[in-house]
C-alpha cells in the first residue's frame, strides 16, 4: 500500500505533533463539550512530562518540527510555574536539530500579564475560543452555574493585544452563528481579531448538534463561509481564515508532495493524558471507551517504549482499520488529494467504523472549503480569459495556459515516500489538531 502521509522514508513512525493533557479539569462546563473527565482534577506529574519526552526523543522518530500542543480541559488552571518547570525539561532533553514549539489552547479566561509575560518568553502559540458576539458566545460557553463566560474571555483577549501577544481564535458555529456572518465579523474587526478558525459544532458524547439534525447543514456552511470570505477580503483586515487559507495551502502545494495528515498514521500525533497513557490518530480519541482498541491506549509511558506501544495489539488494531478506511477514501473520494483520509474519531463516531469514508464532517471540512476556493478559481479564470481576450486576443494563450480546474484533482496522487508537505507555520498545526477543540 501507498504512503500517503507522514512517515519516513524507511517506513518508520514520524511524530510532528504531540498533543499533552496537562489537566481534564475545565474552569468551565460548555454545553456542547464531549470531555467526559471535565470535572476530575488530576494533575499530570512533572515526572510523567519527563519520561513522556524522554520516550519521544529517544525514539529516533520525531520530526524536525515537532509541536507540542497543552490541551484538553483548561490548560491555564495550572500555574506558570508547572509550564515553567515543563518546558525548561523539555528543551534540556530536546536534541539538537529538532525545532520545538509549545502551542496552548484556552478559554482565555485566567489570562493574566503573567501568563503573557510566559507565553512572549517561550513564544508560545495562543488559541483562545470565543463564539463570537456575547448572545452568540453565552449561549454555550457557560460556568458550572450557568453563568456566561464572554465578558472574562473578551478581558482575555484585550489583554494579549495590549501586550502585543500573537493569538487565534476558534469560534464553534452553531445553527444560529451559521446565519450570522457579519455579525461574526463585525465583532472580530471590532476586537482587532484577525486569525479565525471554525468549528462547526459537532454531535460528541452526550451533546446532539442542533447544527447537524438540521436539513442541509453543508449548504449552510458553504453560505456562511463565501460570505465571510467575501467580506473579510473586502473589508482587508482579516489576515488567516484557517478553513479557507488553510485549504489553499493544501490545494496548491508544491508538486509531487503528499498532504499531510498526521491523524492517520501511528504515532503521527501522540496523545498522551495526565496518567501518561499514551494514544495516537485523533486525540480525542483518549478518554473514550472502547473494547475493541483498548479504550484507544497503546501503552503508558512510564511502563512502556514507543516500540512497544507501536506493536501493542490495540495500535496494530487501530493502524489496520484506519488505513482500511484510507484506502477506501482513495478509491472511492475525489477530494482525496486536499484531505488524506480525513479524521479517524469522525469515521468512528459517525459510521460506526474506522474502516470506511465519507462522514458528515468531511463534508463540512474538507469538502465544502475546497469546492468554495475552486468556484472562486473558476471564476477568476473567466475574468482573466474575458480580460485578456478584451486586451490582447493575440496573447490569449498566456492567460488561457493558466488553468484551474472545477475538479479538486489539482494535485496529481504523489509517487511513494515523497516529502510530506504542511503549511509552513506551527500554528497551522495547531489549527489542524484543534478542529475538535473547544
Ligand atoms: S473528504 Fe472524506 S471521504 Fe474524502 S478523503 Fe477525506 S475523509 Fe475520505
Amino acid at each position: 500500500m501507498r504512503p500517503d502521509t507522514p512517515s519516513s522514508c524507511d517506513g518508520r513512525p514520524l511524530i510532528s505533533i504531540v498533543v499533552l493533557q496537562p489537566t481534564p479539569f475545565c474552569n468551565i462546563d460548555c454545553r456542547y463539550c464531549y470531555l467526559p473527565e471535565r470535572s476530575n482534577k488530576a494533575v499530570m506529574h512533572l515526572g510523567t512530562v519527563i519520561a513522556a519526552f524522554d520516550r519521544i526523543f529517544s525514539s529516533g522518530w520525531c520530526s524536525s518540527h515537532l509541536t507540542v500542543i497543552w490541551h484538553a480541559g483548561e490548560p491555564l488552571v495550572l500555574p506558570v510555574s508547572y509550564y515553567q518547570a515543563a518546558f525548561e525539561a523539555i528543551a534540556l532533553m530536546c536534541p539538537p536539530g529538532i525545532e520545538l514549539r509549545h502551542s496552548i489552547q484556552t478559554n482565555g479566561m485566567l489570562l493574566n500579564s503573567e501568563w503573557c509575560d510566559f507565553i512572549k518568553r517561550w513564544r508560545v502559540g495562543i488559541g483562545v475560543s470565543i463564539d463570537g458576539p456575547r448572545h452568540l458566545h453565552d449561549a454555550n460557553r457557560v460556568t458550572r452555574s450557568g453563568k456566561g463566560t464572554f465578558h472574562r474571555t473578551l478581558e482575555g483577549i484585550r489583554l494579549l493585544r495590549r501586550e502585543q501577544v500573537p493569538f487565534h481564535v476558534i469560534s464553534v458555529l452553531s445553527e444560529k452563528s451559521m446565519h450570522a456572518p457579519e455579525e461574526l465579523l463585525d465583532f472580530y474587526l471590532s476586537e482587532g481579531i484577525d486569525d479565525v478558525c471554525f468549528n462547526v459544532e459537532e454531535s460528541e458524547g452526550s451533546h446532539v448538534s442542533g447544527l447537524l439534525t438540521s436539513a442541509d447543514p453543508a449548504t449552510s456552511f458553504r453560505q456562511f463561509l463565501d460570505r465571510f470570505w467575501t467580506l473579510s477580503r473586502q473589508s482587508s483586515r482579516i489576515h488567516f481564515i484557517r478553513e479557507i487559507d488553510g485549504m489553499i495551502s493544501r490545494i496548491f502545494r508544491p508538486e509531487g508532495t503528499a498532504v499531510d495528515n498526521s491523524q492517520v498514521e501511528p504515532f503521527g500525533m501522540i496523545n498522551i493524558d495526565c496518567r501518561g497513557n499514551v494514544s495516537s490518530f485523533s486525540p480525542e480519541l483518549l478518554g473514550y471507551k472502547n473494547a475493541d482498541y483498548n479504550d484507544f491506549i497503546v501503552g503508558n509511558v512510564l511502563e512502556d517504549s514507543l516500540p512497544d506501544m507501536l506493536r501493542s495489539p490495540a495500535m496494530r488494531a487501530m493502524a489496520r482499520d484506519i488505513s482500511a478506511g484510507v484506502e477506501l477514501c482513495r478509491q472511492e473520494c475525489e477530494y482525496f488529494s486536499v484531505c488524506g483520509g480525513g479524521a479517524p474519531v469522525n469515521k468512528l463516531t459517525e459510521n460506526g467504523s474506522f474502516a470506511t469514508s465519507r462522514t458528515q464532517f468531511c463534508r463540512l471540512i474538507q469538502i465544502v472549503p475546497t469546492d468554495l476556493i475552486l468556484s472562486a478559481l473558476d471564476r477568476l479564470e473567466g475574468e482573466f480569459d474575458g480580460v485578456a481576450a478584451a486586451r490582447a486576443p493575440h496573447q490569449s494563450n498566456s492567460v488561457a495556459g493558466y488553468q484551474f480546474k472545477s475538479t479538486p484533482q489539482i494535485v496529481p496522487d504523489p509517487p511513494p515516500a515523497t516529502p510530506n508537505f504542511r503549511p509552513d507555520s506551527p500554528d497551522v498545526a495547531l489549527h489542524q489538531i484543534q478542529r475538535g477543540s473547544r
